[in-house]
């Protein structure tokens, strides 16, 4: 076993992993994928290797249910100092005036604002699944759509005018459900909606029938903390989000709210929701949030909005139809049909897949094909633009995708484009040096 003084940073995790040489092995596969094939999932990251090592720190030791200054066990007082760390930072990066910080994830974080502001079977106002709504936005499969009366909300249909594209959120539809079903809470956010959106529209319909506002900024938070985007931060009641995508920190989430409802909040979490918090997850939040208030990380969020657009122009070039007529954020949604009537996202995905091309499959508005199947492909910038990419290797990779889905029965292209796809990413390796990726896989430096 080696010891502590083997590992550069004092981090004695998975140095340690030599003991398991099947779990070593595994993670210098994945960290090998991630390192030769194109990441277009658009809620993926490459995390810093000081977010790596403060997730992967002693701190998954400690046992600290409660809050800072109030916890159930002894032995907290280093661990409330990382929790009141990550707090400020997440309150200083959003001008929030509380933050908890203990979500495992941004179902959990969504689960608990229900949870703190709506009694069972109250009516909640959402976006519609199909167009970009997110599971936790009240799916008969998930457990919000059981305990709450979900009421969706959609964007507008396409037009052919190029000026006002459509495909953009309803706010007729929204303010006359508002008006009609009088929604004690009205949701903001989505998974697969390429616009910014605003937050005033919605406020002020909260506000015209007396319904709460949550924010869920999952996808944009990193986009909102680069200040490309408009911060929903003092407008909506509550904000969620997700540390792991375009904020590119650990997998995780935060709550952001105004003192008044901070203690409801706080006990939807805890003791609502969950028991122990992660605070090596916590610790891996404040260093995100760290990250993301430094100068540089606007010119990230700045640099991932410019190379969405680049990649939307270039696909469009392609011939795929980019749903609302392009983008403004960090990703791009296409339809296929257009390019080919008979490709589906399942097939594209599948044959982008083996090309070493990896995006996900995504139903577009009023899609005719299952969520299984679909019409669409999403496809996102945060992972490559913190490798490294720009505009130019956009217009690459989306000449790639075509030149892929046109001839996706033939393998001696599909190898070609796998080849071209290992020597763009040897040239904007995520991690650096190949030589200093073993240190990654396994945590130690
Ligand atoms: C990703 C996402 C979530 C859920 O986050 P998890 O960490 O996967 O639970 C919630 N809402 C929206 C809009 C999302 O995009």
């Amino acid at each position: 076993m080696p010891s502590r003084a083997a590992s550069p940073e004092g981090v004695p995790s998975q140095g340690w992993l030599e003991s398991d040489p099947e779990v070593a092995r595994l993670l210098d596969e994945e960290l090998e994928r991630q390192s030769t094939t194109l990441q277009l999932i658009a809620s993926e990251n490459f995390a810093s290797p000081a977010v790596l090592a403060a997730a992967g720190s002693v701190l998954t030791n400690k046992y600290s249910e409660g809050y800072p200054g109030r916890r159930y066990y002894g032995g907290n007082r280093v661990i409330d100092e990382v929790e009141d760390l990550a707090r400020a930072r997440a309150m200083a990066l959003f001008g929030a005036e509380h933050a908890n910080v203990q979500p495992h994830a941004g179902a959990s974080a969504n689960l608990a604002v229900y949870a703190a502001l709506l009694e069972p079977g109250d009516t909640v106002l959402a976006m519609r699944l199909d167009q970009g709504g997110h599971l936790t936005h009240g799916s008969p499969a998930s457990i919000t759509g059981r305990l709450w009366r979900f009421v969706a909300y959609g964007v507008t249909p396409p037009t052919s005018s190029s000026a006002s594209p459509g495909e953009v959120i309803d706010f007729d539809q929204v303010d006359a459900l508002a008006r009609a079903e009088r929604p004690k809470l009205i949701v903001a956010g989505s998974t697969a909606y390429s616009r910014q959106i605003d937050p005033k529209p919605f406020r002020e319909i909260a506000d015209s029938v007396g319904a709460k506002f949550l924010f869920d900024a999952a996808h944009p938070a990193g986009l909102i903390a680069g200040s490309v985007h408009p911060n929903p931060v003092g407008i909506a009641d509550v904000v969620t989000f997700t540390t792991h995508k375009t904020l590119r920190g650990p997998r995780g989430a935060a709550i952001l709210c105004g003192r008044e409802l901070a203690k409801d909040i706080d006990r939807a979490v805890f003791p609502g929701l969950q028991g122990g918090p992660l605070e090596h997850a916590i610790a891996a939040k404040a260093v995100a949030f760290r990250e993301a208030a430094q100068p540089a990380f606007a010119d990230y969020a700045a640099r991932v909005v410019e190379n969405a657009r680049a990649f939307a122009n270039a696909l469009a070039e392609e011939g795929f139809r980019l749903v609302s007529g392009g983008t403004d954020n960090h990703m791009v949604l296409i339809d296929l049909r257009p390019f080919d009537a008979e490709l589906t996202g399942k097939a594209a995905q599948e044959a982008l897949d083996r090309a070493g091309i990896t995006c996900n499959r995504n139903t577009i508005p009023d899609d005719p094909r299952s969520p299984f199947v679909t019409s669409g492909l999403r496809l996102g910038t945060p992972a490559e633009t913190t490798a490294g990419m720009g505009p130019e290797q956009m217009r690459t990779i989306a000449a790639l995708i075509g030149r892929t889905l046109r001839r996706r029965e033939d393998e001696a292209t599909l190898r070609a484009v796998r080849g071209e796809v290992r020597e763009l990413c040897a040239a904007f390796p995520p991690y650096g040096r190949p030589g200093a990726r073993a240190h990654l896989a396994r945590g130690t430096g």
